[in-house]
């Protein structure tokens, strides 16, 4: 099937979380899973900075279709998986030795297993019905099964000590609103991961429609780190951390090469020396703090103050 001809619309559009004027940024295909051979243009808010696609499909699933990483056949196999991808949760861990956490959209549960290992009383929302079986059954978490996570928070009673969105914030229809709706849900002094795509990295600068990480149409927005640490100050809430150095951005960075060269030549005598050609020629640009491929931040609802 061809793809439909890119034609940039002339007309720009308010921004969804704010109203703000925006402009036309890029359209996009679906070039990671070719589910559709539809365009998605993105635009940029000039008041708050997000990106966001032009309009939310009404039902994604069909976008869905492949899934993600393959679920697990018991919870040692996802425990060999989590030891190696601590990264996870280790920024949580160097605030919250404890207590409950809620994860929204963990897929297999990587981060939620590593989490009720470390001692927490671990509720997750995930859409997918294999993943909730795998969260309920074998890691033995309460596992919501929600296409609408903001729709359940709001029925949640409030009382988590850790929230995470582990590169699920990116693919909901109002994050802001879960922003919100997450810091209503924390303790004081309770604490908030968020891991997104960086748009602030050298890879989207260079790559545009063609990075990885547009994931269009799944990713129906990117928060630019600055506006990002806005929104969450606005909820209250403080950031404590933030990098693009970490494992996971270089695990995503690498990935994105990989695709590129993929979409060059599937011969893998090619496609092998040309990603990592293309990944050592970006490292450099890429290592640079806050232009890596994804950031991983903490903020943290601040503890209330002693009453006199
Ligand atoms: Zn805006």
């Amino acid at each position: 099937m061809m793809p439909a001809k890119l034609t940039p619309p002339s007309h720009a559009i308010p921004c969804p979380a704010c109203a703000g004027a925006s402009r036309f940024l890029l359209s996009a295909t679906d070039r990671n899973r070719k589910t559709t051979a539809e365009n998605f243009n993105y635009y940029s808010c000039a008041n708050c900075g997000l990106i966001f696609i032009e309009s939310c499909p009404k039902d994604m699933g069909p976008y869905y279709r492949g899934g993600y990483d393959p679920i697990p056949n018991s919870l040692e196999a996802l425990r060999e998986i989590a030891k190696r991808e601590h990264f996870r949760s280790d920024p949580i861990l160097r605030y919250q030795k404890g207590g409950r956490f809620l994860e929204l959209g963990p897929w297999r549960g990587v981060l939620c297993s590593l989490m009720r290992d470390a001692g927490f009383e671990v509720t997750a929302i995930e859409r997918d019905e294999a993943c909730v079986s795998f969260l309920r059954n074998t890691i033995g978490v309460d596992a919501i099964q929600s296409v609408d996570p903001l729709e359940t928070m709001r029925t949640m009673e409030t009382g988590f000590d850790a929230i995470a969105a582990w590169h699920s914030m990116e693919h909901l229809p109002a994050p802001w609103l879960v922003i919100q709706e997450a810091a209503r849900l924390l303790n004081p002094g309770g604490i908030l991961l968020l891991a997104m795509p960086n748009p602030d990295s050298f890879e989207f600068r260079v790559l545009k429609s063609r990075w990885m990480h547009l994931d269009a149409p799944r990713h129906l927005y990117l928060f630019p780190v600055q506006p990002l640490i806005k929104l969450c100050g606005e909820q209250g809430l403080k950031l404590l951390e933030i990098t693009t150095a970490d494992e996971f951005s270089d695990i995503q960075s690498q990935q994105n090469w990989v695709s590129l060269a993929r979409s060059v030549s599937n011969l893998r005598l090619i496609r092998a020396p040309l990603w990592r050609l293309f990944y050592l020629l970006g490292r450099r640009w890429q290592k640079k703090e806050g232009r890596g491929s994804a950031y991983c931040a903490v903020f943290a609802r601040p503890a209330a103050r002693l009453s006199q």
